[in-house]
């Protein structure tokens, strides 16, 4: 795969261009909850590319009042739980 970039790394004009980044696994979308289930699985990886990057910290979701923002939280939330239950059927089911 090759790679064009305006910039070296790291870009100077990239968003993803900081020290620290927070990843969560937490969205309405199942699709993106899933996606970011697998990424975290590959940087907690001791023997993957990224081992030693990534440290658990904790971090609050919350919204102000209605809206948008109270959507995505309860959202995020309502797939939490349908992930968690649906991994306590597949452990029950391998037991
Ligand atoms: C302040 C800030 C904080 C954030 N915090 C988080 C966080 O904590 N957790 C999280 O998950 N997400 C966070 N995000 C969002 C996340 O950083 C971005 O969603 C992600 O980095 C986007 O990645 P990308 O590769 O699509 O774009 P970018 O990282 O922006 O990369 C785009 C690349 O394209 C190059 N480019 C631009 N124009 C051209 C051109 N014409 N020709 C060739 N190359 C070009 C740039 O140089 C750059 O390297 C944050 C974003 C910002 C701005």
């Amino acid at each position: 795969m090759t790679v064009l970039d305006r910039f070296p790394p790291a870009s100077s004009i990239a968003a993803g261009n900081h020290v620290n980044k927070i990843i969560r696994a937490n969205y309405p979308d199942t699709l993106y909850a899933e996606l970011a289930t697998e990424s975290i699985r590959s940087w907690r990886d001791p023997a993957g590319i990224f081992a030693g990057l990534y440290h658990r910290c904790g971090w609050l979701l919350a919204a102000l009042g209605g809206g948008s923002s109270l959507d995505f939280t309860e959202g995020s939330i309502k797939t939490a739980r349908e992930k968690a239950s649906s991994q306590r059927k597949k452990s029950a089911l391998r037991m």
